[in-house]
């Protein structure tokens, strides 16, 4: 029977090859004016997609530089200024090597791609007035991978948050998890992102994250630390692990697994997020309706209490 199988070896070998030829390189797509759009199907114009914030008309959200989204969808008049990543003291302890590439050298080709420090860009500014942080995962830096270099980044950025006593600490997040080609830190920001999460929570500082498309493993994680969690309409692959693995833990077949697994319906059917967001130009309303609603509570709880300790001092 060896000669059935190398022939269909062979002939799956042959089709893989000439799928590879035929399909256009990323190079060609990124040149391309065009782009697939995959919730319609349908081809779009990458010029109107930019004018509309990369927000297909049948609501399918492409990945947008958190940079267009602090100037044009969050900060008050596009005002706000960066936060910057600590120095970087030992960079490649681990001098980590995949296919002949270097993990340093991948590193340093994201930030001259981007123009940011690290897969983070973190600022500060107003929201409807309202005193804000806020940390955008960037996905064209390398998947926006957590590593070591991101913690110190966000722990800086929560630092800033605490010490200035902003009202809001925002995450938009999109990342394909923790990157421990770097360093097994990176591992270790699970912890540290949680303890900075609970500082935040403790000096009443509002925590809001928005989860849009592509967040796996750690990352996925770190987002259930805010105080409150939202998704985009529509978003998809928010998984701690793809259907196949999440099957086999519970030790079921991955065809029983709900068809709209890692979607923004999934997650709110299963109580993991707090509500879903229509579309990335809603964020910022949402943000400052919540974070006003939330703070008048605690200035009640803080009159409230006040009051107490005057009627017990009077008695
Ligand atoms: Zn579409």
């Amino acid at each position: 029977m060896n000669w059935i199988k190398n022939k269909i070896l062979s002939f799956v070998e042959k089709a893989k090859d000439k799928f590879n030829k035929t399909r256009p390189s990323k190079e060609d797509q990124d040149k391309s004016l065009w782009i697939n759009c995959p919730g319609c199907k349908q081809m779009q114009l990458k010029e109107d997609l930019r004018k509309k914030f990369n927000i297909c008309k049948c609501n399918f959200h492409f990945d947008l530089d958190p940079k267009i989204k602090f100037e044009h969808l969050l900060f008050d008049n596009g005002d706000w200024e960066s936060i910057s990543c600590p120095s970087w003291s030992n960079p490649d302890p681990l001098e980590f090597t995949v296919n002949g590439k270097k993990f340093i050298d991948k590193y340093k080709n994201y930030q001259k791609k981007t123009g940011q420090e690290s897969a983070l860009l973190i600022g500060h500014g107003k929201i409807g007035g309202l005193k804000a942080v806020a940390v955008g995962y960037n996905f064209s830096f390398g998947g926006a991978a957590f590593s070591q270099r991101e913690n110190e980044h966000f722990l800086a950025g929560a630092q800033f948050a605490l010490e200035n006593k902003v009202d809001v600490f925002v995450s938009i997040y999109q990342s394909g998890g923790k990157n421990v080609q770097g360093n097994l830190h990176s591992l270790k920001s699970m912890s540290t992102v949680q303890m900075a999460h609970t500082m935040l929570k403790r000096k009443n500082i509002v925590n809001i994250g928005i989860l849009e498309s592509k967040i796996t493993g750690g990352t996925f994680v770190d987002a259930f630390g805010n105080q409150f969690l939202f998704a985009i309409k529509n978003s998809t692959d928010n998984l701690f692990s793809g259907k196949r693995v999440s099957a086999s833990v519970r030790s079921s077949d991955s065809a029983q697994m709900p068809e709209d697994y890692g979607t923004s319906s999934f997650l709110k059917r299963s109580g993991m997020c707090d509500g879903i967001i229509d579309s990335r130009l809603d964020m910022k309303e949402k943000i400052i309706t919540l974070t006003k609603v939330l703070l008048k509570k605690a200035q009640a709880q803080v009159r409230n209490e006040s009051n107490v300790e005057v009627d017990l001092q009077a008695s």
